[in-house]
């Protein structure tokens, strides 16, 4: 197995080399060419295992010239002892089909914690073997809460620097303090004048301007991503729908007779891809359903076959969602054109020219008969958030919630109420404020006197590393032009 790129089918390299390059040269992203298919033997073998071993047995697939050593060093460093509950990605079942699947909770109360606590073990390892010593430097652009995961997961890991860029205003407050606040001597933290989509562009021209490339080597560093383009970012979360799949399995074989669907709420389209690639990998996922918020850029895609990005963007409550250029789709339309590199090249580039594209026919068929495309508004989504906790008792975050409204509408729409996978994203803490109009009339001054009264009001608990932030000092205060990014780089590495 080797990984190729989704604009040049030619370039093949290694999976230590996909994961330390993070970005194929020409732009593309890396992909596996081949995957594994899992048959009822294997599921049969992962449903007696525990959350570290079945991530050991489906990264093992991914990580082609890793030995089995390193995997399970990776592995067991990321998932021990980090995530406040012994099985890293538990299931609530609300009804008899609404398994929420809660991916919140690691270190930073959102689910990018499930990738990024393991992929600088995996980056690391991927260095040592390809890129002979030389310092890795992270950048990171993040609508929230990829940086504080990145942040976390890089935080003091030797021979590695992590910056990470955030749009001034496109961030909650708990989440920008989360980030500021971090600690350790190897993170730099700037937020930007723009939005979330300037962040990741300036992100991407600086990781592929040759000049800024020499100019590392000649200090002896080298580029890496902690982004979802990078596929160490990606592996690691095919690995929980598969869990999930065995867990409900375990609970009741007879339940998933007719298969399951899966609610993602999208952004950069990372997660839901990976559980496309689980659906690939043999679990028995019959529809993938594309929740969205107001920047539903998505949706019409799935509806029409036309990508536009070319439209008012809107800084929802769901602000982690707040996109309108999905980086991963890119890996999708890969699949779905059959491999062709360069049909997918060309679509980038007239999204890059005229933010848009239009699949063919055939494409938009195939996509069709995969995913459902919904979305809701804000309104929608706190209307959701009472629904869910005062019928069922369940408090739902903002994401999650946007993914239980668009979960309605496709049952609703085709009547498939079928056992359905709703990933939830972040714990409703993160978002307090949201949270707290969306169940109460109450109202406190402070984000901590929210989060406190969110807890009296739902009787919830906070989770540990919320509390912890009250007393954080803020470390970062920089806020720069999006044209200076590049400066703010150099300035942080002292080159
Ligand atoms: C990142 C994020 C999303 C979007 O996930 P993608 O993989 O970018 O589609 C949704 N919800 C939360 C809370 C997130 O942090």
């Amino acid at each position: 197995m080797n990984y190729i790129s989704t604009r040049d089918k030619s370039v093949k390299v290694t999976a230590a080399m996909a994961i330390s390059q993070g970005l194929s040269q020409e732009g593309g992203l890396f992909v596996p060419d081949t995957f594994k298919t899992l048959d009822t033997s294997d599921f049969k073998k992962l449903c007696e295992l525990d959350y570290i071993g079945r991530a050991n047995y489906i990264l093992s697939t991914f990580l082609n010239d890793f030995t089995p050593e390193e995997v399970e060093y990776c592995v067991k460093g990321a998932y021990t002892g980090s995530f406040d509950n012994e099985q890293p990605a538990p299931i609530s079942l609300i009804g008899k089909n609404a398994n929420i699947l809660e991916l919140w909770h690691g270190p930073t109360c959102a689910f990018k914690d499930l990738a990024l606590q393991v992929l600088p073990y995996l980056l690391t390892t991927s260095a040592k073997k390809v890129s002979g010593g030389k310092k890795i430097v992270i950048l990171v652009a993040t609508s929230g809460d990829t940086g504080k995961a990145a942040l976390e997961g890089f935080c003091d890991v030797e021979n590695t620097e992590i910056m990470v860029f955030y749009p001034s205003d496109g961030v909650s407050p708990m989440q920008k303090l989360q980030m500021d606040s971090q600690k350790g001597d190897n993170v730099h933290v700037c937020a930007i004048k723009g939005n979330f989509d300037d962040a990741q562009t300036g992100v991407k021209k600086i990781f592929t301007d040759n000049k800024v490339k020499e100019k590392l080597s000649d200090n002896n560093m080298q580029f890496s991503s902690a982004n979802s383009i990078n596929w160490g970012r990606l592996a690691p979360q095919i690995v929980y729908y598969i869990s999930a799949y065995c867990d409900m399995l375990n609970r009741n074989e007879d339940y998933l007779k007719d298969g399951f669907n899966v609610v993602v709420p999208t952004g950069n389209f990372g997660n839901i891809l990976a559980a496309y690639y689980a659906k690939k990998m043999g679990a028995p996922i019959n529809k993938l359903i594309c929740a969205s918020n107001a920047n539903n850029v998505l949706t019409d895609f799935i509806n029409t076959g036309k990508y536009d990005r070319n439209r008012s963007f809107f800084t929802t409550i769901s602000p982690s969602m707040d996109i309108l250029i999905s980086s991963n789709l890119e890996r999708m339309l890969f699949e779905l054109s059959g491999n062709d590199d360069k049909a997918v090249a060309k679509m980038q580039a007239d999204l890059a020219k005229d933010g848009t594209f239009t699949v063919s026919e055939e494409i938009k068929a195939k996509m069709n008969e995969l995913f459902f495309g919904g979305c809701c508004d804000d309104e929608a989504t706190l209307t959701t958030i009472n629904k869910y906790f005062s019928e069922y008792g369940y408090l739902a975050d903002t994401h999650t919630a946007v993914a239980l409204n668009v979960y309605e509408q496709y049952v609703n729409t085709t009547g498939d109420d079928r056992p359905t996978v709703i990933a939830s994203t972040a714990s409703p803490y993160k978002f307090a404020n949201s949270v707290l109009s969306a169940v109460s009339d109450k109202k406190a001054d402070s984000e901590f006197e929210t989060v406190r009264l969110l807890s009296d009001v739902t009787s919830t608990e906070i989770p540990a590393p919320i509390n912890a932030l009250e007393n954080a000092t803020v470390r970062f205060k920089e806020i720069c032009e999006k044209e200076d990014m590049l400066q703010a780089v150099y300035k942080a590495l002292v080159i």
